[in-house]
């Protein structure tokens, strides 16, 4: 048996022709050429003003925080199951975290909790689309008007997803996005902001690169900022990845919908499914164990990579890591950490492939029950 790698992009033609053509045309009178491309592809794809592109999703986050006027000591809620990037990104401007629970039908943020978490200190939320599922926009959207208060989406892998024809990302304030190579499209590495707010973008321009403003000079610099635009080299793989990702997005589907199939009337396994308000790309197919907990479920990840499958364990909860470190009882995000398994879905996964994956889940448990 070949190894079934965890997620992997789909690499064609075109996209190793425009490397080569960025590599042999992409600098001098070009050096922008690629960058520039991809910026105005992703304002049309999101039907969005302004986007930045970025080196990384983590990279586009930081620059979101004080881009939307975040300072020092503000608070931010955000859901406590999420990559570590959603949380790290605040944190480096000495934002004031705090975890609410999930909703444990789609991993997103849980409305409830959120609100019950708000309190006079609450400047901001930081939603996350967490695994390709659109978190609830409307119902989030809604306290956020309510509590008057600023929203980031992480929608780092929602690339594509929406809900009733509105994309992820464009929902609340500013909106960032991954195209690590694990997502659903990839420049390699990179990440882009996008907002319709002109002061927004015009911020986080200004940040992105060293505070540079020419004002007394040519590189005078008025701020302490970053060096953070994605390169040209890289936009230009960009490119031609974001001009199939409907095709991608098929065969993600495709792959989501096997999975479910075969998860469907399993006593032993909670299969997370599309939201029902929403359209997701369903990039990573999540399954909750319904009985016993991490030690079981990380012998079952444990059998899975010896049968050279390569399923990932739920992100853990981010109040128990030293630097964020909180007493937290949010019930679904214990049991998802605990019990969640993301299971593999790189592009050429085939249905073949997937029933072998259930069929040794299927055993795991049934010999360990
Ligand atoms: C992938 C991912 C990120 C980080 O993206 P990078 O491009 O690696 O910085 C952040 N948040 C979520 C939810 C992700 O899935």
């Amino acid at each position: 048996m070949k190894q079934i790698h965890f997620a992997g992009p789909l690499i064609e033609k075109d996209d190793i022709k425009i490397i080569n053509q960025s590599v042999s045309n992409g600098f001098y009178d070009n050096y922008k050429k690629y960058s520039n491309e991809f910026i105005k592809n992703l304002e049309k794809y999101f039907n969005i003003k302004h986007a930045l592109t970025t080196f990384t999703c983590t990279h586009a986050m930081h620059l979101a925080a004080i881009s939307i006027g975040l300072k020092k000591g503000d608070e931010v809620i955000c859901p406590e199951i999420s990559w570590v990037a959603t949380a790290h990104s605040l944190s480096h401007h000495n934002l004031k975290l705090k975890f609410c629970d999930i909703d444990i039908e789609t991993l997103c943020m849980c409305p409830t909790s959120l609100e019950k978490n708000i309190t006079k200190k609450t400047k901001a939320i930081m939603v996350v689309h967490a695994f390709g599922h659109p978190a609830n926009m409307i119902k989030i959207m809604k306290i956020a008007k309510k509590y008057n208060l600023k929203v980031i989406e992480d929608a780092a892998p929602s690339l594509g997803s929406h809900i009733r024809g509105k994309k992820t990302g464009t929902f609340g304030d500013v909106g960032c996005f991954s195209f690590q190579g694990a997502k659903i499209i990839t420049t390699n590495e990179g990440g882009v902001l996008i907002t319709n707010n002109k002061k927004t973008i015009e911020k986080a321009r200004l940040f992105s690169y060293l505070g540079r403003t020419d004002r007394k000079a040519t590189f005078w610099s008025d701020h302490i900022g970053y060096r953070y635009q994605m390169s040209n080299l890289n936009s230009a793989l960009g490119i031609t990845q974001l001009k199939k990702i409907d095709k991608i997005i098929k065969i993600k589907r495709n792959i989501f919908q096997n999975y479910k199939n075969n998860f469907l009337d399993n006593n032993n396994i909670h299969f997370i499914d599309e939201p029902s308000y929403a359209f997701s790309n369903c990039t990573y197919p999540n399954i909750i164990l319904n009985r016993g907990f991490k030690k079981k479920r990380d012998n079952l990840i444990k059998y899975l990579n010896k049968h050279k499958i390569s399923a990932r364990a739920m992100f853990p909860q981010l109040s128990q890591m030293p630097m964020h470190k909180t007493n937290k009882k949010n019930i679904n995000a214990i049991k998802a950490a605990n019990s969640g398994i993301t299971l593999p879905s790189p592009v050429y996964l085939s249905k073949k492939q997937i029933n072998f994956i259930t069929e040794k889940i299927n055993t795991f448990i049934s010999n360990n029950e």
